[in-house]
């Protein structure tokens, strides 16, 4: 029996090995990796930029605490707000850590302008932030929140879409509105533009934050650097995680000044939060995030979707609907995708599940299209094998 706590369902498989956009096992089977440890793997296995820049840290410096400057995390801090809206950010190691912040943030800010009553938090129901214990109840989802005692308050919820309630949702001690500028446990489903933009004017009108979740979805996975461009918005504070470390666990929340202001000395700390060698790695995966990567995303993106919905039209009895922003795509299936990514990790393609019946597909940002072709085949196979 395994030592590890069961909280997993793990596959009876294993790896010993990664390059680009495959993972091989023991016995040197070769994979497929669509799922690139849930959108983290920007830019693939091994990738040779990383490694250097975590042999080249390694042998200088590993960790020093928050108590003294950190030369390497001013670099990426400086990077980040150049390239975004933000004037700030505080790095942390994970994406609930990112969510969580993003929260005291908002807080803070209010209580540091004597609005301290102005802290509740409104979430779409069954959405995803993390799992530490306030992002469970800012999910606001049974199953995640079930058996984890007391319920944290703080938190509102409305269903996706359903402005209405939104707009009632909002009183005077709402500090602001947390979602997933696309949602992607929740099953890949992209909030439409029009949506983004009117819950900005929302926000703007009623004096409260928008917080866009872009942990999963941010750092070029959409094929802009956030996905929130799409809607030319401008929120307040956004988490970041997965994608920014490559496979090196970072996280970080970005805010702009006038929020930064409220987080004075003492108000926040992580002990691992901004190392050196995890900033180290951030900075060489934005270094690569440029125009031309993008580039690929797009373009990558498009012809993806456009050969699945092709199939989509072949097997209109099995596939619902192909969603998705640059290469954070969902295949919805009409029953239980269990079976089928069961069937595509036989024929040696790994992708992974969300809410929804949706199959999740998250080839790394660096993906070439004959690798694309491969998926394609054992997708189109999956479904004839069936029907
Ligand atoms: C993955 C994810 C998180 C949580 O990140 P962890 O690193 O697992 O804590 C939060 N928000 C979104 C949108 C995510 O996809």
């Amino acid at each position: 029996m395994s030592a590890l706590a069961p909280n997993y369902k793990r596959k009876n498989l294993s790896f010993v090995k990664g390059k680009g956009s495959f993972l091989i096992t023991a016995n040197g089977k070769k994979y497929l990796d669509f799922v690139q440890g849930i959108a983290v793997n920007s830019l693939g296995h091994a990738n040779k930029k990383l490694i250097n820049a975590v042999n080249k840290q390694s042998k200088k410096l590993w960790h020093v605490s928050n108590a003294f400057n950190i030369p390497e995390g001013e670099k990426l801090a400086k990077r980040l707000a150049k390239r975004t809206f933000a004037d700030s950010i505080i790095f942390q190691n994970s994406g609930a850590e990112a969510t969580e912040t993003a929260i005291k943030v908002a807080r803070r800010y209010f209580y540091s302008i004597g609005k301290e009553n102005k802290n509740r938090i409104i979430c779409i129901k069954n959405s995803f932030h993390g799992r530490t214990l306030a992002a469970i109840h800012a999910s606001g989802s049974k199953k995640m929140t079930q058996g984890f005692g007391p319920k944290i308050p703080g938190f509102d919820h409305f269903e996706f879409g359903d402005h209405k309630k939104l707009k009632k949702l909002i009183n005077k001690n709402t500090a602001a509105i947390m979602i997933e500028t696309i949602m992607g446990e929740g099953g890949v489903k992209v909030i439409p533009n029009w949506c983004i933009k009117e819950i900005r004017k929302l926000c703007t009108k009623k004096g409260i934050l928008l917080i866009l979740d872009e942990v999963q979805c941010g750092i070029g996975r959409s094929g802009k650097f956030f996905a929130f461009e799409y809607a030319n918005v401008k929120p307040d504070i956004v988490p970041i995680a997965k994608g920014i470390g490559g496979g090196f666990p970072v996280g970080a929340v970005l805010m702009t000044k006038k929020l930064a202001k409220a987080m004075v000395p003492g108000t926040h700390g992580s002990t691992f939060g901004g190392n050196p060698l995890a900033m180290a790695v951030g900075n060489a995966v934005l270094d690569q995030i440029d125009k031309n990567l993008l580039m690929n995303v797009n373009k990558m993106s498009k012809y993806f979707i456009n050969e699945l919905n092709k199939i989509k039209i072949k097997y209109p009895k099995i596939i619902k609907d192909v969603r998705g922003v640059g290469l954070l795509i969902g295949l919805q299936l009409f029953k239980d995708q269990t079976e089928f990514i069961k069937k595509l990790m036989d024929n040696k393609l790994l992708t992974i599940r969300a809410a929804e019946n949706v199959i999740r597909i998250l080839p790394p940002l660096n993906v070439k299209k004959r690798e694309i072709n491969i998926a394609l085949k054992i997708i189109g196979k999956v479904c004839n094998e069936i029907k």
